[in-house]
């Protein structure tokens, strides 16, 4: 009782501002914090409201959220939201006049006693579910990146190499404990609820805060819980080889693998082919699963059974916060070794530009075998049917004077993708995409969840992560 009435409180000090701001005299953050002390003495003890100037680092600077003022919520009662802050959308449009809520103090995560079952508040980061599911002796289908916000990548689908024996992240949420834009506690999941149920599956940061999440997890006994992964380096004439090999690949459900083009980094950024194999078993059984890829010739190998605890931390260089990182990406049906030869030709040329030596392209394929026990139709995720791989350029520099150049290349090789994707539509994964159009994101679904915007969030308060308003 005591707590909803915060959260009342809370919402309604939100909604109120612009009506407020038309009649103040003094500029955004003034008006802010005026408006925003009241609400001081509502929140728990730990929390805090902290204006732009010490809002935390995010993922990438380019044309990044400039809210006036963040509420670091220290209780599931103090809410509003940012939990991660490394999404890289293009679509965020937050002025000095306007309130993000700070999640990230929210990371309790408890299993169940069987392990089938673990509750995560929504500002838990991957690498926080990861450690403690691997010393409860459990997998938790997750991202791939240890900093990534295990919500804010599971509301938009939530792609991970454990999805071929899981499925999406939202094929293992159990429920949801939500606050509604109208400052309502509700627990959702598919008996209640279920058209919200629905589209919080897939375009969940549209929709609603959510405090926690219930979600499925997978006993695994220690020894056994981990992965054969690494990389593979191969000489650049073997990509069209490489690509055609991975193309055909039929990766069972124990098998992910990613292409990349990277570079070794200042002063030489010389460009390199690099293939990272995942395997959820032996390293036996995984080099005979990528036999094809093997019999390329790599030229070397950094590869090993590596703990499940530990198996994201290759992609920790990824998760490093500030740079410019404007992603271009898209989804794809099938690899085209032309086109990706083509992308090689754009990435050697793009790395001639001085400072822009941490770039990368890169593309994700995953065994899709369990996404597919359930249909586009059955959550707003709308590309489990027809997309088998996720591809990113992701230009990373710190001088906005590249910017222009880094939106060209990144357009251009999306472009690129998209002239060979084997799609009827463009269809870039929503929590990959960049300044995409909301078809491009919501596919079929976006009659639907239109429909729903205006039924649950008819003022178009959760309104910042391709908007549907
Ligand atoms: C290095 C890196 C690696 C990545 N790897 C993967 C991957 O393996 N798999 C994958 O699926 N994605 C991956 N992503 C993409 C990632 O899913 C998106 O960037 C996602 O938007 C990040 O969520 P966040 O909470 O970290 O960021 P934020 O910027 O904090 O949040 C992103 C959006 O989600 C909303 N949101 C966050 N938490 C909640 C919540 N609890 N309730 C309601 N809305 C919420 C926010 O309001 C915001 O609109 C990766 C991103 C990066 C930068």
């Amino acid at each position: 009782m005591h707590s909803l009435f915060y959260f009342v409180h809370i919402l309604s000090v939100v909604s109120w501002v612009p009506s407020i701001l038309a009649e103040s005299i003094c500029d955004g953050a003034c008006q802010l914090g005026t408006i925003l002390k009241p609400l001081l003495p509502l929140l728990s003890p730990n929390a805090s409201i902290v204006y732009s100037s010490s809002a935390a680092p995010r993922w990438s600077e380019f044309d990044e959220p400039t809210p006036g003022a963040v509420v670091n919520v220290a209780t599931e009662h103090d809410v509003l939201v940012t939990a991660g802050g490394n999404a890289w959308a293009d679509t965020f449009n937050l002025g000095q006049k306007d309130i993000t809520i700070n999640l990230r103090a929210l990371n309790r995560i408890e299993f169940n006693q069987n392990r089938t079952r673990v509750t995560i508040q929504g500002g838990t980061i991957i690498q926080e579910l990861i450690n403690s599911a691997y010393l409860n002796d459990a997998r938790v289908p997750t991202g791939n990146s240890n900093c990534v916000g295990v919500l804010g990548s599971t509301l938009g689908g939530g792609v991970g190499r454990l999805m071929g024996l899981y499925g999406l992240g939202i094929d293992n949420l159990m429920s949801l404990n939500i606050v509604t834009a109208q400052g309502i506690a509700l627990q959702v999941d598919a008996q209640k609820f279920p058209d919200l149920w629905w589209a919080l599956r897939g375009a969940g940061a549209n929709f609603a805060i959510v405090t926690s999440a219930t979600m499925k997890s997978y006993p695994v006994a220690k020894p056994e819980n981990g992965a054969w992964t690494g990389s593979l380096v191969f000489a650049e004439d073997k990509i069209e080889a490489l690509v055609d090999s991975i193309n055909r690949l039929d990766l069972q459900p124990e098998m992910a693998i990613f292409l990349y083009y990277a570079s070794t980094g200042p002063p030489n950024n010389n460009p390199i082919v690099l293939v990272n194999p995942y395997y959820i078993g032996t390293t036996e059984d995984g080099k005979s699963a990528f036999s094809t890829i093997y019999s390329i010739g790599p030229v070397a190998e950094m590869t090993a059974w590596t703990p499940y605890n530990e198996t994201n931390d290759g992609s920790n260089p990824f998760c490093v916060k500030g740079g410019r990182k404007p992603v271009h990406s898209a989804g794809l049906a099938r690899l085209h070794a032309p086109t990706w030869r083509a992308i090689w030709n754009e990435y050697v040329s793009f790395l001639e530009t001085p400072g822009v030596g941490n770039s990368i392209i890169l593309v994700e394929g995953y065994s899709m075998y369990a996404a597919r026990r359930f249909s586009d139709s059955s959550s707003a995720y709308p590309f489990r049917e027809t997309v088998n791989f996720h591809a990113a350029a992701m230009p990373w520099y710190y001088n906005s004077s590249i910017d222009a150049q880094a939106l060209a290349f990144g357009s251009r090789v999306r472009d690129l993708w998209r002239s060979t994707d084997g799609l009827e539509q463009n269809s870039t994964y929503i929590n990959f995409a960049f300044d995409d159009s909301p078809s491009t994101v919501y596919g079929e679904n976006l009659p639907k969840l239109r429909e729903l915007k205006r039924i649950y969030d008819s003022l178009g308060q959760f309104d910042q992560f391709f908007p549907l308003s």
